[in-house]
Order: C-alpha cells, then sequence, then structure tokens
C-alpha cells in the first residue's frame, strides 16, 4: 500500500474508532484521543478540544516523534491543535517499536474501581488476561501536563493497558484496531468487576487455570513481562 494509501486508511480508521468510542460512552464530550504511528518517525493523531463523535478525516493531525506538526496541513485542520495529552501518545511510542496504535478513553466503570482503590483484576474474564494481561494503576499525574505522561513511563514496557486513576485509560496495541479492542475490553472487565463485587465475593479462577491462560497469551503473542504477577491476588 502506498504511503498516502495507508495515511488516507489510517485516517478513516481512526474516525470510526472515534465514533465508536463516542457510541460506546467510552468517551464524552470533546475527551478522549487516538493516534496511529504513521512510517518510522510520524504520528497521526486527533486534534484537541473537538467532539469527537462526527470527526472528519482532514482533521487529524501529522506530528513529528517530537510532537512538532508536519507541513502546511489542509483548509480544515490548519487552525487545529494535536491533542494536549499528545506526549503521553510519544512516551508510548517512544518506549515500544512494536505498538502502531495509542487509544485513551474516559472508561467510566474502570475509573470508578480505581478511584474506589480498586486496581482492575483481569482475572474476572478470559478475554481480559487474554488481551490485557496485568494493567496497573499508574500514580496521579494533572491532565496535560507532564505530570501524566511521566506517570506511565515505567509501566510502559511491561503492559499494553494502563489505569489513569480520576481520569481514564490508555492502551496500546500492534495497530489502532487492536489498541481500540483492548480499551473495550477493559472496560468489559471493569463493569464484571464491578456487577461480581456486587453479587457476592470473586470466586477466584484456579492458578493452574491462569497459567493456562498465560500460555495462551504466549501462543498468540500477547506475552509481556508483567504477565506472571495474573497468578498474584
Ligand atoms: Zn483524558
Amino acid at each position: 500500500m502506498s504511503i498516502d494509501k495507508k495515511e488516507a486508511q489510517l485516517r478513516d480508521d481512526i474516525c470510526r474508532i472515534c465514533a465508536m468510542l463516542y457510541s460506546r460512552g467510552l468517551i464524552r464530550g470533546p475527551s478522549g484521543n487516538v493516534s496511529a504511528r504513521l512510517g518510522e518517525d510520524k504520528i497521526l493523531l486527533t486534534p484537541g478540544g473537538v467532539m469527537k463523535f462526527d470527526l472528519h478525516p482532514d482533521q487529524l493531525i501529522v506530528v513529528d516523534m517530537n510532537g512538532e506538526k508536519v507541513g502546511p496541513g489542509n483548509e480544515i485542520n490548519r487552525n487545529l491543535k494535536p491533542t494536549s495529552e499528545l506526549p503521553m501518545h510519544l512516551e508510548v511510542y517512544h518506549r515500544r517499536p512494536d505498538v502502531g496504535g495509542v487509544v485513551h478513553a474516559h472508561t467510566s466503570h474502570a475509573v470508578a474501581l480505581t478511584t474506589a482503590g480498586f486496581s482492575l483484576h483481569t482475572q474476572v474474564l478470559t478475554e481480559g488476561m487474554l488481551f490485557l494481561g496485568v494493567v496497573p494503576t499508574a500514580p496521579y499525574g494533572t491532565p496535560t501536563t507532564s505530570e501524566l505522561s511521566d506517570s506511565i513511563i515505567e509501566l510502559i514496557p511491561d503492559h499494553d493497558a494502563i489505569m489513569l486513576p480520576y481520569h481514564g485509560s490508555i492502551t496500546f496495541g500492534h495497530d489502532v484496531w487492536q489498541a481500540f479492542s483492548r480499551t473495550e475490553v477493559l472496560e468489559q472487565v471493569a463493569e464484571i468487576q464491578y456487577f461480581t463485587s456486587q453479587l457476592g465475593e470473586e470466586k477466584r479462577l484456579s492458578k493452574p487455570n491462569i497459567e493456562k491462560m498465560i500460555e495462551l497469551r504466549k501462543k498468540y503473542r500477547h506475552n509481556l513481562p508483567s504477565d506472571p504477577k495474573l497468578l498474584e491476588d
């Protein structure tokens, strides 16, 4: 696929993903941001301060790996700025050459759990273990500041999804669709974890069964160095 065709496809993909994030209540108002790696040294991402449910592909912005806008832009995005959470996205791309897409959403159930002091427990859902593995909660960082991007730096190499307390989630994947699907699964894990807590005490899956899921993560190449922590409570 030519570079132009790839960029056009990615622009469409990101707009579709933003519309789905909005329709599923994973982002509200102008919140949330999505990016994709464009070649070796560029990132395509959503602009800040705009509603994401009906983004036009030309509203998306291209930046270099330092976060500087590339080229003159087009008639539609010339006066738009990249999302204020761009530094958080750049930290992921710099530290994970395997990552091709990043999604930051305001996943309500997951935020509610972490705000109440619980860690996300992906062991409540087989797909949660398979696609997410361990989901840590970062230290709190004020949005739009380097506090937020700094808060996830140490967690990026060993995880594909991180909770940002009082705020939202960030997920990454080999492409933007995988990053999106991880956001969806993360919120489903949180819903199930919450409902389970309302119904009674969680009946923990046995360690041998969790070990089998860790093996499945290897088989499907989702494995990460943090996987053994799935066996811990
Ligand atoms: Zn946010």
